[in-house]
């Protein structure tokens, strides 16, 4: 079991103001922040982030929605960071999502869910690899 996972605020729960609810939530869940930025995927690093979907055909939309504004990128440190942070974020789809869970109160749909949290903890490192340098994490 790993101690980190990476995550994004995604571009319509930014928008919406919603960067410091969420962060005080994740907080309040017993993550600490290792890094932190905000940051603007451009079509391609959109593309790159999510080519393990690139045959599933949601993947346009997905690329477009990533890549439309900013978004809040972080890697979070806790025991069982993965399933721990996964259980605070809830199911993909805000529908089937947990009361208390941050994509139950924040997300709009499956596709606009306002949050991602890693899957595993090797794409946790991947992913925090993606966008983080050693220098920007404390
Ligand atoms: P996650 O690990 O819970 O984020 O879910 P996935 O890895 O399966 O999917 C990645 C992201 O693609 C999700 O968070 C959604 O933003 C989007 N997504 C997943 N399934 C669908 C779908 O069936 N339709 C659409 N439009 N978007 C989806």
């Amino acid at each position: 079991m790993g101690n980190i996972t990476f995550t994004m605020i995604k571009p319509e729960a930014v928008e919406a103001k919603h960067t410091g609810s969420i962060l005080k939530r994740i907080e309040e869940g017993g993550f600490r922040i290792v890094a932190l930025k905000k940051v603007h995927l451009n079509h391609e690093r959109a593309g790159l982030f999510y080519k393990v979907h690139k045959d599933r055909p949601f993947y346009r939309e997905l690329v477009e929605y990533m890549s439309r504004g900013p978004i809040i990128s972080a890697i979070l440190e806790k025991d069982n960071a993965v399933a721990d942070f996964r259980t605070l974020i809830g199911a993909t789809n805000p529908e089937e999502a947990d009361e208390g869970t941050i994509r139950k109160e924040f997300a709009t749909n499956l596709s606009m869910n306002a949050i991602h949290g890693s899957d595993s903890d090797d794409n946790a490192i991947t992913e925090s690899d993606f966008h983080f340098s050693s220098k920007e994490r404390f």
